[in-house]
């Protein structure tokens, strides 16, 4: 079958980066994941539907319009790349993700993404639920400080402020509700390589893990 590489992990460890260098180093398709739960929460929103209507989102997250572009994102046609990467965004994401009918209306288009010459999967549940036969599973985890510090630096460099210890509390809060979670909760697989980033580099985290998926 078409080889798939999963990357799971918390908010801001450094996953999306990593899962999109690896795809290019490895000309693989990727799959951003959370960007599905995030275009539900926004067309939600536009919908005016509750982030707490089950049925409502369950249905919307069948019907998503998303298509993907190189770095461009569209929702029904519309722009959604910057809405789709706001912090408050991902927040609504993980209120969205926790209804098991909307988690089960995203299984199909995640499934779609596996295509040649293979797939690498950014998410919370890639290696345990969506692609529990991945030839290789990633559980990239970095301390709270390493992952409030990141999420500064990149929010600052985009000309945006932020405070680091409402970033800290914010995606700790996230990543409770994530594990907390009755279904697919975020942890790693039984079969997953554990791997800390706080102090590895980009270049040094995708080498250690080319070095596993070329054994
Ligand atoms: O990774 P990202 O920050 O874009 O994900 C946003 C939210 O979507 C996460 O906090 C999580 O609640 C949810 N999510 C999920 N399962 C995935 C990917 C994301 O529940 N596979």
């Amino acid at each position: 079958g078409v080889p798939v590489l999963a990357v799971d992990g918390p908010t801001a460890s450094g996953k999306g980066t990593l899962a999109a260098e690896l795809a290019h180093q490895l000309g693989y398709h990727l799959l951003d994941s959370g960007a599905l739960y995030r275009a539900t929460a926004l067309a939600a929103q536009d919908a005016g539907i509750s982030l707490e209507d089950e049925p409502a989102l369950a249905e919307l997250a069948a019907r998503l319009e998303l298509r993907f572009t190189g770095h461009q994102v569209f929702l029904a046609g519309r722009d959604i790349t910057d809405p789709l990467r706001l912090e408050s965004t991902g927040g609504m994401a993980s209120r969205v993700s926790v209804h098991p009918a909307v988690r089960k209306a995203l299984h199909a288009l995640q499934l779609s993404f596996r295509r040649a010459p293979g797939l690498v999967a950014d998410g919370r549940d890639m290696g345990t639920v969506v692609f529990p036969e991945a030839d290789l599973k990633v559980f990239l985890t970095a301390s709270a400080d390493a992952r409030a510090e990141r999420r500064y630096k990149q929010l600052i460099s985009k000309g945006n402020s932020a405070n680091i210890d409402s970033l800290r509390a914010d995606l700790q809060m996230r990543d409770e509700r994530d594990k907390n979670r009755a279904v697919a909760p975020l942890k790693p697989a039984e079969d997953a390589m554990l791997l800390d980033n706080s102090h590895l580099s980009v270049e040094a985290s995708v080498e250690k893990v080319l070095g596993w998926w070329q054994q």
